[in-house]
């Protein structure tokens, strides 16, 4: 046989690099065995051949591909004269930031045209933790504009496409970071999640992604959408690298006033080791008939994962699953159109022409009139009617009603005193479909919002959870479509959820599936 030429050689590596975990090329960085450049060169190679053109994934909005070799090559420095004990524990590791987390490099555009030129002075906290650790940013995802959505439809850069099936959606808000470690652009990226836009997504996509506790990561530098419901968090392609994702974002930052002083977690050490006598709640509301066969495939999979691995099975009751999207799309609307308000053309965002005769009414609502897009124009609308005096006690009082019920539902099931079940984890699955068509839901808002329903009570009580691929559905045009199940723990419990996560992750044998891209 003879040898590869080095360019062969060169084709085969970067295959292989774009295909390895977070922690595979970390510990391949950290012996030498690879390079940070080489890895930040294939990730980029692979973006180039997948992401542009018209039938392109589209889950970047903007990429660093200077700047990130520049990065890379400073860790390779480092580890060959300093040693690899004194790089970080993600050394190398290219990563992709959902465009609503601020950069103090680049623009930060929301998806929107009101930010479409902005450039933000300074780093979100857990893009810095990222950065601190090692990690080296190729680029802003897309997203649904201002994060409000489940498509990526609603982005001003246009719509992210599944690598699944390009003429099928991501999910969203968060698609451009859910496509692009399924698609093996990056191994590791960060999103944000107000009512799912973490989990649906990778549900959609074949991807792990996990919405940590409230109040586990700074929310400062991501782009406000619904403050007492927004958390960010990370994807990866196994279990073992969100949970290492999360060690290194989770954590008190003086800078938001509602991240909770309490020690990180340590997942990453943890996650591989199984919990004995895991009691798995499965609320019966997550048997809904309106379910995809696949979506009710997938869960009872998941239930068998766990019943062979010795765990126990209960049966729940969580009434308020059904009052979970009525609360939130009051609650998440309102507070929407109070951050929102901000974009006024003068302080912040695009500024829109008026004429000389016209007052500064008109230039606020001709900016946020062409800045805005409709769904966003929607929100604030219905934001600001439920706020509005002689509404607010009927809609938005009433949903912080529901929103506390929801909380003690969660409270009732995780306890044992009281005579409650006393559940490890909640299993339910991720979304009541797999991937819908791009176009599909387009005009009718409310089915858009239906796909939410298992996981917007996770940021109604502030809990944490996880999305885990679980299993593949055949779909009528013969396309297959990832399916993913979610688990929820109580608060501040992160650790026992990657355990639980990867527990079902060992069980399914999914992560050498790839998509046919
Ligand atoms: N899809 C939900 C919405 O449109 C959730 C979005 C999110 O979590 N950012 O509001």
């Amino acid at each position: 046989m003879t040898p590869p030429s080095p360019g062969q050689n060169a084709t085969i590596l970067a295959v292989e690099l774009t295909d390895f975990s977070a922690i595979e090329l970390r510990d391949a960085i950290r012996s030498g065995e690879t390079s940070a450049a080489d890895a930040a060169r294939a990730c980029l190679a692979r973006i180039e051949e997948v992401d542009s053109g018209e039938n392109g994934v589209n889950a970047f909005i903007q990429t660093f591909p200077e700047r990130a070799l520049e990065q890379a090559m400073k860790i390779d420095e480092r580890v060959a004269k300093e040693g690899a004990e004194t790089v970080g524990p993600l050394a190398g590791v290219p990563v992709a930031i959902k465009d609503n987390m601020c950069l103090a490099h680049g623009r930060t555009t929301c998806g929107s045209r009101m930010l479409e030129n902005y450039e933000s002075p300074f780093t979100a906290t857990a893009v810095q933790r990222l950065i601190d650790a090692g990690a080296i940013v190729l680029g802003k995802t897309n997203l649904d504009e201002f994060a409000m959505g489940s498509s990526t439809e609603h982005s001003y850069f246009g719509p992210t496409r599944n690598p699944w099936d390009r003429s099928r959606v991501p999910g969203g808000s968060s698609g451009g970071s859910a496509a692009a470690v399924a698609a093996r652009m990056a191994p590791l990226a960060l999103g944000s999640d107000t009512g799912g836009s973490i989990r649906q997504p990778a549900g959609l996509t074949g991807v792990v992604g996990c919405k940590p506790t409230y109040g586990r990561v700074s929310r400062w530098g991501l782009v406000a959408f619904a403050s007492s419901l927004d958390q960010i968090g990370p994807f990866g392609r196994t279990v073992s690298d969100v949970a290492l994702a999360l060690d290194v974002i989770c954590g008190f930052d003086e800078l938001d006033s509602t991240s909770v002083n309490t020690s990180a977690p340590a997942c990453a050490q943890a996650v591989d080791a199984p919990i004995n006598k895991l009691r798995v709640g499965v609320p019966k509301q997550a048997r809904n008939e309106k379910n995809h066969p696949a979506v009710a495939e997938a869960l009872e999979r998941a239930i068998g994962v766990y019943q062979s691995l010795g765990a126990q099975i209960v049966d729940i009751d969580l009434p308020t699953i059904e009052y979970g999207i009525a609360a939130y799309y009051i609650i998440a609307p309102a507070e929407a159109s109070s951050n929102l308000a901000r974009f006024d053309g003068v302080r912040y965002g695009r500024r829109a022409e008026i004429g000389a005769h016209e007052d500064l009414i008109s230039l606020y609502s001709r900016s946020r009139a062409e800045g805005f897009g409709e769904e966003v124009q929607r929100r604030i609308m219905l934001g600001t009617f439920a706020l509005s005096s002689g509404y607010y006690d009927a809609y938005y009082t009433t949903a912080l009603r529901a929103r506390r019920l929801v909380k003690e539902d969660f409270d009732r099931v995780f306890a044992t005193e009281g005579g409650g079940p006393g559940v490890d984890v909640v299993l339910s699955p991720s979304t009541p479909t797999p991937a819908f068509r791009i176009g599909e839901k387009a005009d009718d808002p409310l089915a858009m919002y239906l796909e939410d329903y298992y996981t917007v009570t996770a940021n109604l009580a502030g809990i944490a959870g996880v999305s885990v691929p679980a299993g593949l559905a055949s779909m009528d045009d013969g396309v297959r479509a990832p399916v993913g199940v979610q688990l929820f723990s109580p608060p501040f419990s992160e650790e026992r959820l990657m355990r639980a996560a990867n527990m079902l992750e060992s069980g399914l044998d999914w992560n050498d599936r790839r998509p046919p891209l």
